[in-house]
């Protein structure tokens, strides 16, 4: 018989209910009883959602965050965090964010750092570890949640993450080498196996999803030093991988001792057969065939084939699994009820995929004849989906086969664009600018929800905007900045505003993927060939320009961005949705251009997160990225000037990238990292305009004018200063006026300043 299982359900709630839960707990508005209720509650209910599985994930579940768990459960939050009166809840909540309920602002610890959980959206709070770390054990937290599941008569697996992978996700803040830590870590996890097994648990899922990146030796041999030691534990363990090939990992991650291993079929078919191969023939094989990072349903009847195979030579020891944590997914699809029916049939969130698991197992266990109805109804969606007309738009594919090679290039090179940009705007040394966003009052979230709710008339809805527009505009002249913006009041999001307009996009109401703690974010679905019936920003940007003589950049979200944080076909490459976006985006440019605006910024937040999780991936990832934003923004005449804006980067190993993408000015995030974040664009002598943030606009405090003239100094000594632009570090939505008034006035006091020392 095949076993079924998960790894991971998606905690935040259907309804989002931990979100709100958490939030009214860190406001003061709640206790601890009514949190532990919350999560009790949805603990349950995601338990009985997975009540046909043969294993339910345990320990899965967590109030902010699987990787700050397992820190809390190996003794390992930062001394920071822990507070005078020992609430172990609040030194939790004081790791993640900084702050707990009770403190007051003089006890405000630093927040933990966050980073992307491998290549998905999911942000965890990064361990940190220094020479004199000492581990120890507080099982409580697993061992009462596999209790409360038992009591529950839930069949468990208790999921923790592995000792190699939890060095891997961390730093160390002393610049020693965490892999020394590994000796003192190991009793620990040997200890909590033991108390795992006393409490019951046969299988313990212990997740090793470093070994689908690049490793050394060293860390190679952790592996094999960890597991070794491991053996002697009384669980079975699941060593488990997702998102990605194991490649030369692969006969490592066969041959460790462990009772089994599995792997994410999803994104490395390639590799089944060599692992079937090199797996010693006592081991379990847990495949993940049902893609836990999308939205499609799988098609069963092609996977059986595939399956069917595989299940002769293993038998009992094939187990079936969605490829990760469905944590990348939303909770049910059912409650899509406004979606249209023809994509509603495509679609499968967690709920429906784990009942797509159901129907595999019993196909393979009883014969495809006692899944017949599931079966056929599954092909004809599957059907339905592959020959929609909504999907394919042989028009637009023929446009793209036939586009005209040198489309993405700008007709001179840089030095000739930038004297004409420069007679045309006239604009001094060191010009002031923004990012685009300005402060998204709850006056104008309402007058966005009212208008999408029916309740507002269009009219109504787009004066209102306007009023905004106008008093943006205003702000502005009075501040003195050199080139303006709109503001964007009418966007919700910068991605789903666009998909909101393009054909080939559809919304999902409660589609929440969780981002980071309460985060979530509802990533659009991409599913057919993209088309921009009608411009999408050109009266905003135009009445916005009719107030001033000032120029205003016309506001864009490049395609890269768009399509990393969307929810995308799978029935063509990446490169393939990249493509059409960047053309809908290049109309839109050219709309904006011929409409007389003179600077149009195209913001590129996501093109760094969405690097392959293997660096000899990176060049091909790179190549298309680039060359889609290239023609989306270079059909521009020379004196139009383009900027793109990138979030908080490294960008050393990506620069060449970067300057091939030829923007005329990029703004990117550096004001923490003291400029030095300019060192890569230096040592490339990157030839064009460059805005290198002077004020971190995530922190309420106000900036200095001494400290920006001085971080404005040290950018001079890496740029050239006529080649300096002024601006804070990103979008300033999450602000409000009373912050964004006083901090712009002393960015551009401090601009003023240094022309005159000029
Ligand atoms: N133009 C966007 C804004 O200012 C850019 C946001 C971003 O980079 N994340 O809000
Ligand atoms: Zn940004």
């Amino acid at each position: 018989m095949v076993t079924t299982h998960n790894l991971g359900f998606p905690r935040i709630g259907a309804h989002r209910e931990l979100k709100f839960a958490l939030e009214n707990y860190w406001a003061g508005n709640s206790g601890e009883t009514e949190l532990d209720a919350t999560a009790a509650t949805l603990r349950h209910r995601h338990w009985r959602q997975q009540s046909h599985l043969d294993l339910i994930p345990v320990g899965d579940f967590s109030l902010y965050d699987q990787v700050l768990d397992m820190s809390a459960t190996l003794g390992n939050l930062p001394e920071r965090a822990r507070g005078n009166e020992a609430n172990p809840l609040d030194d939790y909540f004081r790791a993640a964010r900084g702050r707990s309920p009770g403190d007051a602002d003089c006890q405000v610890a630093h927040a933990g750092e966050m980073t992307k959980w491998f290549d998905t959206n999911y942000h965890y709070i990064v361990p940190e570890f220094c020479q004199s770390t000492r581990f120890h054990l507080n099982p409580e937290r697993l061992l009462a949640e596999l209790s409360e599941a038992r009591a529950q008569g839930i069949a468990t697996k208790p999921v923790i993450i592995g000792p190699v992978t939890y060095l891997w996700l961390g730093k160390t803040t002393d610049d020693s080498n965490r892999l020394e830590l590994l000796a003192d870590l190991l009793p620990v996890y040997g200890e909590l196996l033991d108390l795992l097994a006393q409490a019951g648990a046969d299988w313990v899922q212990i997740d090793e999803p470093a070994l689908v990146t690049d490793l050394d030796a060293d860390w190679r041999h952790a592996f094999n030093l960890a597991y070794h030691q491991l053996k002697a534990s009384r669980p079975n363990l699941l060593l488990t991988t997702y998102f990605g090939e194991l490649r030369e990992n692969l006969q490592l991650a066969c041959e460790l001792p462990v009772a089994g291993l599995h792997v994410d079929a999803v994104s490395s078919p390639g590799e089944l057969a060599r692992v079937a191969d090199w797996l010693p023939p006592h081991k379990i094989l847990s495949l993940g065939v049902i893609n836990g990072r999308n939205i499609w349903k799988t098609d069963l009847n092609a996977l059986l084939e595939q399956l069917e195979p595989v299940h002769c030579r293993l038998g009992d020891r094939l187990w079936l699994a969605p490829s990760c944590s469905l944590l990348h997914v939303p909770v049910d699809l059912s409650l899509e009820q406004e979606l249209d029916p023809e994509i509603h049939q495509w679609l499968a969130f967690a709920v429906q995929k784990l009942e797509e698991l159901r129907v595999l197992a019993q196909a393979l266990n009883h014969g495809r004849t006692s899944v017949a109805d599931a079966l056929d109804s599954n092909r004809q969606a599957v059907e339905s989906r592959r020959y929609s007309d909504r999907v394919r738009n042989p028009e637009l594919r023929d446009a793209i086969t036939n586009l005209a090679p040198g489309l993405g290039s700008r007709h001179a090179p840089y030095p000739e664009r930038i004297s004409l940009q420069q007679k045309n705007l006239n604009l001094p040394v060191f010009p002031t600018t923004t990012i685009g966003s300005f402060p998204q009052t709850v006056d104008i979230r309402q007058a966005r929800l009212q208008y999408r709710q029916g309740n507002l008339p269009e009219p109504e809805y787009r004066a209102r905007m306007k009023e905004e527009i106008a008093h943006c505009i205003r702000e502005q002249e009075k501040l003195g900045l050199d080139v303006l913006v709109h503001g964007e009041p009418e966007r919700n999001d910068m991605v789903e505003y666009f998909g909101e307009q393009l054909e080939g996009y559809a919304f999902t109401r409660h589609g929440w993927v969780q981002s980071y703690g309460s985060r979530c974010v509802k990533p659009p679905i991409l599913f057919g060939d993209i088309r921009r019936p009608h411009p999408m920003t050109l009266d905003w940007i135009r009445y916005a320009q009719s107030l001033t003589d000032k120029p205003v950049k016309g506001m864009l979200t490049g395609p890269v961005t768009i399509l990393n944080w969307s929810f995308v076909r799978d029935d063509q490459p990446r490169e393939a949705s990249c493509r059409q976006l960047a053309l809908a985006i290049r109309e839109e440019v050219q709309d904006l251009e011929q409409a007389g605006v003179a600077i149009i910024q195209i913001d590129e937040a996501a093109l760094r997160e969405g690097l392959p999780l293997r660096r000899s991936d990176w060049a091909g990832y790179l190549e298309w990225a680039i060359d889609s934003f290239r023609l989306a923004a270079n059909g521009v005449a020379d004196s139009t000037q383009i900027h793109t804006h990138m979030c908080y980067s490294e960008f050393n190993d990506i620069i060449e990238a970067i300057a091939r993408m030829d923007a005329d000015v990029i703004t990117i995030e550096t004001s923490r990292s003291n400029m030095e974040l300019l060192d890569a664009f230096e040592d490339f002598e990157y030839p064009n305009d460059i805005g290198p943030g002077v004020y971190d606009i995530h922190s309420p405090n106000q900036p200095e004018q001494a400290h920006i003239e001085q971080l404005l100094e040290l950018a001079a000594h890496r740029i050239p200063a006529e080649r300096l632009w002024v601006n804070p570090d990103c979008g300033l939505k999450t602000r409000n006026w009373e912050e964004v008034r006083p901090a712009l006035q002393t960015m551009v006091a401090a601009a003023r300043n240094l022309r005159g020392k000029q």
